[in-house]
């Protein structure tokens, strides 16, 4: 077999990396460019500072892909072994570079210290490899042929990998392999849709071999919907991009909340904010959470009026209004406590709509009538002379008492975003 054009995979090196020491930042930066170029990383591998091991993962991938980008072990120690790795993978001999060894003393000197022998292990490469300089450290790195496949080893510390990756890898591959097929992406942020009721909705459009190709990812109730088409040009790409973009705004209308903000409480606040509407909180499980979300957004001030965090029932009465008998009656989290709260915090600021949160976070303090992670919202706006409220109940999933937080701090988000795009 040889190697099947336009594929790629990274591998890491580091003992530490297998540790559980940190994690490899690598590799996702190395995929991100070589998809620019239009080569598909479709493999990352870990690996530790093992030169048999090395040696043969090397023989294996290039043997199956056209790139392999390996990160690390080019230092100058004993543990770092990838260079040698690499010249018996070639099946060629290590021979010092010269050229490498009066760039690294004229470096050393001009920090006004002797070199150490051990560094001139840096100036070692395969016979016949091509040397990447680094401008940000003292390891070169290296590209050597083994068979069909091309192996390309950049320094372990991210900085140096990027320059070098920026400056001597992704020109070769352009110049050399030329361009691949383009490849266009987008993403579009959805809010108040389960993962499994997206899926069911998009149908056919995640079917592994669609193009365009749609992903999701979820993260406490926000949905990243990535679309990524590639064609034979530019142009192509794009249109078939365009064209499952603008079916995705219609069939997800009520939920799209933005296609460039991740973050809820930019883009319901942006939207506040063109709509030169204002708003104030009450909340109680969530703490504040909610309003600082808002508050992080520069030019907040023009959408939030004030925020209320009251946790007791004293202060939800003292504070808001809310009649000590409602919550004889009903308890603190009750919709007649939250359509209370949302009253209260609308008629004492002089805002156009008002969010009210309370519920159960947990660990403790659930019943059997009011589990953990239920939680009632509240929205009141001004109508007329009057007042319009409305409340909803969730139920999450006892995820634990952060989770339940968020997860409430982003539906309150999408009960405001609903609201203020009806007013
Ligand atoms: P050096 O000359 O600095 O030793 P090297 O090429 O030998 O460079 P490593 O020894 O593998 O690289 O790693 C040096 C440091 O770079 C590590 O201690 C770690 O902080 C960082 N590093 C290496 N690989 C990764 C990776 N995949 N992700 C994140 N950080 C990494
Ligand atoms: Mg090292």
């Amino acid at each position: 077999m040889i190697a099947d054009p336009r594929r790629a995979a990274c591998i890491a090196i580091g003992d530490e990396l297998l540790r559980g020491d940190y994690p490899d930042a690598n590799s996702g930066v190395v995929a991100q460019k070589l998809a620019e170029l239009g080569l598909e990383v479709d493999r990352f591998v870990v690996a530790g500072d093992d030169e048999a091991q090395l040696e043969r993962l090397f023989y294996e991938l290039t043997h199956d892909y056209q790139i392999v980008v390996a990160t690390g072990g080019l230092g100058p120690t004993l543990d770092d072994v990838t260079r040698y790795a690499a010249a018996k993978a070639a099946r060629v001999a290590i021979e010092r570079h010269e050229p490498t060894v009066a760039w690294l003393r004229e470096m050393w000197s001009k920090r006004g210290r002797e070199m150490p022998e051990s560094n001139l292990r840096q100036a070692d490469f395969p016979v016949g490899a091509q040397i990447m300089p680094n401008r940000c450290g003292t390891a070169p790195g290296f590209r050597v042929w083994i068979d069909g496949g091309m192996l390309a080893v950049l320094p372990g510390p991210p900085s140096e990998m990027r320059d070098m990756l920026e400056r001597e890898l992704a020109p070769w591959i352009e110049s050399t392999c030329g361009r691949g097929p383009a490849l266009v992406h987008r993403s579009f942020y959805l809010i108040g849709i389960a993962e499994s009721a997206f899926a069911d909705r998009a149908g056919e459009w995640m079917a592994r071999g669609a193009a365009p190709l749609m992903g999701v990812t979820a993260h406490t109730g926000i949905l990243k919907v990535t679309l990524r088409a590639r064609a034979a040009s530019r142009e192509h790409a794009q249109a078939q991009l365009d064209e499952r973009a603008a079916q995705v705004r219609e069939r997800f209308a009520a939920e799209l909340y933005s296609e460039s903000e991740g973050r809820p409480a930019f883009a319901v606040g942006s939207l506040f904010r063109e709509r030169g509407k204002t708003l104030a909180l009450a909340e109680s499980c969530t703490g504040g959470m909610i309003a600082e979300l808002l508050t992080e957004m520069p030019g907040a001030s023009a959408v939030l009026r004030a925020g209320w965090v009251v946790y007791s029932n004293e202060a939800k009465s003292s504070a808001l209004g809310v009649p000590p008998e409602l919550i004889e009656r009903h308890g603190a989290v009750s919709r007649e406590v939250a359509l209370a709260l949302a009253r209260g915090a609308l008629e004492r600021s002089d805002a156009d709509v008002a969010l009210a949160v309370t519920g159960v976070a947990g660990p403790d303090g659930g019943s059997l009538e009011k589990p953990v992670g239920l939680v009632w919202f509240a929205t009141a706006v001004r109508e007329g002379a009057g007042v319009r409220a409305e409340a909803q109940e969730m139920r999450y999933a006892p995820l634990g008492r952060s989770t339940v937080r968020r997860f409430a701090a982003h539906t309150g988000l999408d009960l405001l975003r609903r609201v203020v795009q009806g007013l």
